[in-house]
């Protein structure tokens, strides 16, 4: 499914964060699940602008989704393991209920249900460990594996993450009663309501540890590190990132992990111009090569490739090796290589050169007129039949040619 998020939002592309806030707000109000009884469609609707929301609303993957789309954020086409911002029902409302605060009771009193039966006792998430990590363009060109060694935390062995020192267990906490959150009657959009914070004393947890471990001092984590292998599919781009659900640090005493989050960082390739999936490459050729053709070669990410450069060939056109490109990230199919030529002209002649060049001079032709003198280059192309392109630009072509 192609949907435009701003459109989604019904804002503008340089819509401000509080437009984003605004206009999500509003759409989530009207689709939300408690309001539609259900209703498939507004569900999906619900989703739908929820997922906008939230890649519009954070500056990284608001620019990631700018330049590259979907393929930016979704990391469509990722091997398993990486995620998507696809929530399903329940992240949706996770976020709603985060960025909106509105609790369970009064006008969503289906919130309750959706948590089993109003606990809300949730254990603390660990953070989100983020890594650079560097890629060279051929890496990029076939997929690679990386492997990365983080400093972390680790669950604690003598305790096994909870905490407690052993022999012992954590007990229920005094201030919430084990339910792990404080209710509070408040005043809402919808009239008064009952909302629900975590419990400050127990963070959420509904139990706190009375005898902490001597190891971790109750904390249930320790420093550690650990080596992740991250595949990078082919095709990416810098600034790309790509998330490992779960692989970052664990939460305090058994609480659920955070995300690794590594950010692609590509080496240029001093041989090649990339735009998108097309690369383009200068190469220069003697003048007696562009007047008379030959078979040349180009380097590729994928090797050497041969090029045939024909007879009458002009600095600036540009021949075109499909699909010697980059994968297109996601879909099938390879971006083009672009190659540039240029003409050099010797700077130093030996005596047998110069003789033979000025013998050259007397019976050459001189440089043909345009009539009207424009678009010059254009017409030298036409007339040799030669690929039209001066100025190599990505293009999206989705299978079926060729
Ligand atoms: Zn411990
Ligand atoms: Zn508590």
């Amino acid at each position: 499914m192609k949907q435009d998020f701003y459109v989604v939002l019904g804002v503008q592309h340089d819509a401000s964060e509080t437009d984003i806030k605004k206009a999500y707000r509003k759409l989530a109000m009207e689709c939300h699940p408690d309001r539609n009884n259900g209703d498939k469609a507004a569900e999906e609707k619900f989703k739908l602008v929820t997922e906008a929301y939230e890649v519009l609303r954070d500056p990284e993957k608001r620019a990631a989704y700018d330049r590259y789309g979907m393929a930016g954020v979704r990391g469509q086409g990722a091997p398993a393991g990486f995620s998507s911002t696809h929530f399903d029902l329940s992240e949706a409302l996770m976020v709603f209920m985060r960025d909106f605060g509105l609790g369970g009771g009064g006008a969503f009193s289906g919130f309750d249900n959706l948590f089993g039966g109003g606990q809300r006792r949730e254990r603390r998430r660990g953070h989100d460990v983020k890594v650079g990590l560097k890629l060279t363009l051929a890496e990029v060109a076939t997929g690679t594996t990386k492997t990365v060694r983080i400093k972390s935390l680790e669950a604690c062995t003598v305790c096994g993450g909870t905490g407690a020192k052993q022999g012992t267990q954590p007990v229920q906490c005094g201030t919430c009663g084990g339910s792990g959150e404080l209710r509070h009657q408040a005043q809402s959009l919808f009239g008064q309501f009952l909302t629900v914070s975590p419990c400050p004393t127990c963070g959420g947890e509904g139990t706190v540890v009375r005898d902490p471990c001597e190891r971790c001092g109750g904390e249930g984590r320790v420093k550690g590190e650990k080596t992740i292998q991250i595949d990078v599919p082919a095709g990416v781009a810098d600034h790309h990132y790509l998330t490992l659900r779960g692989q970052g640090v664990p939460g305090p005493r058994n609480g659920p992990p955070g995300d690794l989050i590594a950010v692609l960082d590509i080496k240029e390739d001093p041989r090649f111009e990339r735009h998108g999936d097309d690369l383009v490459y200068d190469l220069g050729i003697t003048f007696t090569q562009a007047a008379l053709g030959a078979d040349v070669q180009v380097p590729t990410p994928y090797g050497q490739a041969k090029l045939r450069v024909e007879s009458g060939t002009q600095t600036g056109m540009a021949y075109r090796l499909r699909n010697k490109g980059l994968p297109r990230l996601g879909e099938a199919g390879h971006g083009d290589l672009h190659v540039r030529v240029h003409v050099w002209t010797p700077n130093k002649l030996t005596a047998e050169q110069r003789k033979l060049l000025e013998k050259l001079g007397e019976i050459e032709d001189p440089v043909p007129e345009e009539p009207g003198g424009s678009n010059f280059w254009d017409t030298v192309r036409r007339a040799l039949g030669l690929e039209e392109e001066h100025e190599p630009r990505p293009r999206r072509r989705r299978g079926g040619e060729e």
